[in-house]
């Protein structure tokens, strides 16, 4: 076992578990979004905000390289809801890893941002650790190839300078990335 996979302290059996996903779900997405909440509370609500529609998003990786901010104000975002917890996950391992161990040319994940903590066999939960993210999609596109797409990019008002023209809005592919009202400050997979 490597840094990126650790034990649960409290775990939990899966009955209890899936009894508690409503109160995962809704505290995992709100944990993780909670910077866009602090901004959203202190600026006015004619503002607009950019943000990517993750039904569009196509995980190109652009995020992390075109925004104005040395690190991206773009993250790996997780909603736990849609997340099937599985073992073999195509977030954390890369595609056709031949044993499932946490060894690092297994990980997907390039700055060990991505941790699971083991659950129930063969469940485990993942979280994205924000301050090691760089934004760079692989994780996403992972998830949304291999599995549930519980994973996937948003721009971080709490961390977003809130340009006039985003940078990565002029680069995207899939012109996922828009401003969007105050109402609509963060955009959900739900
Ligand atoms: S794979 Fe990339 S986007 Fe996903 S958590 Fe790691 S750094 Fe962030
Ligand atoms: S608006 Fe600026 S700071 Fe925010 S994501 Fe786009 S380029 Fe980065
Ligand atoms: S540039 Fe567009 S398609 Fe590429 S990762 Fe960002 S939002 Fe997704």
């Amino acid at each position: 076992m490597n840094t990126t996979e650790q034990s649960n302290p409290n775990p939990v059996t899966r009955r209890n578990f899936l009894r508690m996903s409503g109160s995962i779900v809704a505290g995992g997405a709100i944990a993780s979004l909670s910077g866009v909440l602090m901004k959203n509370s202190l600026a006015g609500e004619t503002d607009y905000f950019w943000q990517i529609d993750p039904t569009k998003c196509t995980y190109c990786g652009r995020c992390e390289t075109n925004c104005v901010l040395s690190i991206s104000a773009v993250k790996c975002v997780h909603t736990h809801k849609v997340c099937g917890y599985c073992d073999l996950c195509g977030g954390y391992y890369r595609t056709n890893v031949k044993d499932l161990n946490t060894a690092a040319e297994n990980m997907r994940c390039p700055t060990g941002a991505i941790k699971r903590v083991y659950v129930e066999d063969p469940y485990f939960e993942y979280t994205i650790d924000e301050s090691l993210c760089i934004g760079c999609g692989k994780c996403a596109k992972g998830c949304n190839s291999f599995g549930n797409g519980s994973l996937y990019m948003q721009v971080k008002q709490d961390l977003c300078k809130n340009c006039n023209e985003c940078k990565i809005s002029k680069v995207c592919p899939s012109n996922a990335i828009q401003r969007v009202p105050y109402a609509k400050a963060y955009i959900l997979k739900d």
